[in-house]
């Protein structure tokens, strides 16, 4: 990801050919509006004097199930031509917040949903499908095995798969919120996003290199098990075994036949950082103590980016707190101050 690839004046060029544009993100706003909320963006008085910067907080966290994932999950689903309630059903493989937004979205629209899930998602997650409605699957050692149980799905019943990221139109709903950024915070010069499979990340940077390519938009992963960073640097999607971490949405490869966050990350976005577990484990508190603000591991790594120094920034940030969805327990040892419970 050179620098110079991002050029204002290459950017119009250098756009037409991604597998996701501007148009397919605006068409996504509209088919969305009823299902998702407008997310707000806050101010965090504590990080801006931390870097030296005003920076807001995008509170993904806030959205029906918890996570921005409901705004691809519906922009996918409601892209089917013909009757939403004519569809067979909906199918999906996930680590949990994908699964959760499906399901709802689903029960919104008057839709059966089937989720799969691998064998180490959180009890908590798996408990949170069951009471949406939906049937759940858990099986597979891994996500990518979860999504062979869905494919099979989708042949047996034909049912549509709802992908966790790599599809065209989840994307394009991922994208919504680079509109609603540029919108709310006009004067951004560096937006930071979490990183795991890129359907955030893509789907923002598209939104946001086609309307002011001058932003610089910013990948945040976990330090272990980073399959698109590692991609990236291969040139290729590569496969990694999954680890342990507090950031366990960000969990799972990107598939090795990837075609469409890649890509988009290698093209559009700027630059990819990586957080250690115990700086997570603190922008987890900083949220909380700061702003009374429960966020998971993933939603807390752009905090973290910027309270380590990962990421430098010169100017305005917006940070896109991804998630909520944090286990109750985790929650009650960061209020009264105890150490990650994953490394202690
Ligand atoms: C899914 C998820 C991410 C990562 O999104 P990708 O599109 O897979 O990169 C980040 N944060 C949370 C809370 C998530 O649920």
């Amino acid at each position: 990801m050179p620098p110079e690839q991002i050029r204002p004046e290459d950017s119009g060029e250098l756009t037409t050919h991604l597998p996701v544009a501007l148009d397919h993100v605006l068409a996504a706003r509209e088919r969305i509006t009823h299902v998702v909320v407008r997310t707000p963006i806050v101010p965090s008085s504590a990080l801006s004097e931390h870097v030296g910067a005003s920076v807001g907080l995008k509170l993904e966290s806030l959205q029906p199930t918890g996570s921005f994932k409901v705004r691809g999950a519906a922009a996918r689903i409601l892209a089917e031509p013909g009757e939403v309630a004519d569809l067979a059903g909906v199918v999906t493989a996930s680590t949990g917040n994908h699964g959760r937004a499906v399901a709802h979205v689903a029960r919104q629209l008057g839709v059966d949903a089937v989720v799969c899930v691998s064998d180490h998602v959180p009890a908590g997650k798996v408990a949170a499908l069951q009471a949406l409605d939906c049937e759940v699957r858990v099986g597979g050692d891994s996500q990518a095995e979860a999504l062979g149980v869905a494919a099979e799905l989708v042949d047996e019943r034909g049912v549509v798969l709802v992908h966790p990221f790599d599809d065209v139109e989840v994307v394009a709903g991922q994208g919504t919120i680079g509109l609603e950024v540029i919108d709310q915070q006009p004067d951004t010069t560096t937006v930071l996003v979490p990183l795991s499979g890129g359907g955030l990340l893509a789907g923002i940077a598209t939104a946001i290199k086609a309307t002011r390519p001058d932003v610089r938009v910013v990948g945040v992963s976990m330090r272990h098990g980073a399959v698109m960073a590692a991609s990236l640097e291969a040139g290729h999607p590569v496969d990694m075994p999954e680890s342990t971490s507090l950031a366990d949405s960000l969990q799972g490869g990107i598939g090795l036949d990837n075609g469409v966050t890649f890509p988009i990350v290698r093209e559009l976005v700027d630059e990819v950082v990586l957080i250690d577990e115990d700086d997570i484990w603190a922008a987890m508190g900083f949220a909380l103590s700061h702003h009374r603000l429960a966020l998971e591991g993933a939603g807390a790594v752009g905090i973290a980016a910027l309270l380590t120094g990962a990421v430098d920034v010169g100017g305005p940030a917006t940070v896109v707190c991804s998630g909520a969805n944090v286990e109750l327990d985790h929650l009650a040892t960061l209020a009264t101050g105890g150490a990650n419970p994953l490394t202690t």
